[in-house]
Parts: structure tokens; sequence; C-alpha cells
């Protein structure tokens, strides 16, 4: 059956379309050219830091901001071909990158992994939601469940009003915007307390929402609160 729908429907590379061997994501040339993050990284948001260490490190952006997180990790870097396939997933019905994606980003928070671990994606406010149809950040927490064998709740988490666009707003205005504006439902409450949970999302840039999702999670009584997402925003080297 496998062999039948593979010669019907022959895997593609996600980026470039050409074809590839296996369902592994990403041809042999865009696998080279994608920023994955490897080596040393930040223990709060991913980013790569230069040389080597055996105990947790954070970059200048971590050490200046207090994150509410207790650690992070990031799959790729938002540029060049990690960009394209973010904005693809985001907004170009590309479903079909969630699941390689979700195996990139549980392959970059294995060592975060608990057996009653449970996911949860940064929600998006249902007005949005309509509008585009599908959370994009939900579709990857439920691959990543499924690569994981952990379980992943699409719904605790809420916006309770709509957020304004963040382009082009400073970091001190995405936090003001953004404090407050995610809660967990009061249905879920229970589900979370005393459990450490992982916050999902598509990319992190300035951490506001992330910061504000962990916020919440603390507030519901979540035990720990991990962060990962597929690509995180960094300065060029
Ligand atoms: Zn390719
Ligand atoms: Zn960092």
């Amino acid at each position: 059956m496998q062999t039948l729908v593979q010669m019907v429907y022959p895997p593609r590379c996600l980026s470039c379309g050409g074809l590839v061997d296996s369902d592994f994501g990403l041809c042999g040339a865009c696998w080279r050219d994608t920023p994955f993050v490897a080596g040393l990284a930040c223990d709060l948001c991913g980013v790569p830091l230069p040389g080597l260490s055996d105990r947790a490190e954070h970059c200048d952006d971590c050490l200046r901001i207090g994150r509410p997180w207790a650690q992070g990790r990031a799959a790729l870097l938002y540029r060049g071909i990690g960009r394209r396939l973010v904005l693809a997933l985001k907004h170009g019905d590309r479903h079909d990158i969630a699941r390689p994606a979700a195996r990139w980003m549980a392959r970059a928070a294995r060592d975060l992994h608990r057996g009653d671990l449970l996911l949860l994606p940064v929600p998006l406010h249902h007005h949005r939601h309509i509008a585009r149809r599908y959370n994009q950040s939900a579709l990857l927490a439920g691959a990543m469940a499924e690569e994981m064998g952990i379980v992943f709740c699409p719904d605790a988490l809420e916006r309770r009003q709509p957020t304004p666009s963040l382009d082009g707003r400073s970091r001190d205005e995405r936090f003001a915007v953004l404090e407050g504006v995610i809660g967990v439902r009061p249905a879920r409450r229970a589900l979370l307390a005393d459990r450490p949970v992982m916050v999902i999302d598509d990319v992190m840039t300035s951490g506001a929402t992330l910061a504000a999702a962990t916020e919440a999670c603390h507030a519901a009584g979540a035990k720990e609160v991990f962060t990962c997402v597929l690509a995180r925003v960094a300065k060029e080297p």
C-alpha cells in the first residue's frame, strides 16, 4: 500500500519540490542549505552560540530579558529556507510541512522529554483562526506529540483579546501589547496542574508571545514550562 501511494504521489522536497528518496522532507541540497540549529545553543531560546560548553549557556538577549520559562529549543533559524518553510506553513496552506518540521522540533527538544509532558500550541485569536482556517502552531504541536508519543491539548491556551499585528513594533511594545493576552481556559486548568508543559509556536521573535503563554501556564499551576519553536529569529552573525 505504501509503495502504491509512493508511486502515485512520490515524495517531494518541501523546499524545491524535487523528487526525494524518502519522506525525510528535504532533498540533499536543500538540507545542506537549511539553517538547522546544531552545536551549542542558548538553553532558553535555541539561538546558536559560539564555542563549546558542558553546562547551560544563555545568549545576550536572554541574559538581558528575563524569560519566565525554564528551557527552550528551536529547530531552525528564521532565514533562507527556514523562513520560507515557516511562511509556507503559516500562509501557504502547506500542511505537508508540519510533519517533517515536527520531527525536527522533537529532535531539538529531545532532552526535555518527560513521560507526562503536555504540549500546548500558542493560540490564534478566533477571528484570525477563522480567517486563516487553521492554526499552524496546533498542526506542529499535534504532529510533535505523535512523534514523541505524548499528549497535546490544542485548546488549553486561548487569546483573550485580538492582538494587533506585531510587525514593526519594538521589543518593549511587543511585551506591553501581549501582557495578559493569553490565558488557560478554565475547563483545562486541571489538566496543567502540577505537570510539565511545553509551549509550541512556529516562530520566536522577541519572545513576548511565549512569555505571555508561559505566565498563563504558571498561573494554572504547571510544574515546569518549556518552549519549542520551529524557527528562531536571530541577528545575522
Ligand atoms: Zn530541495
Ligand atoms: Zn537566548
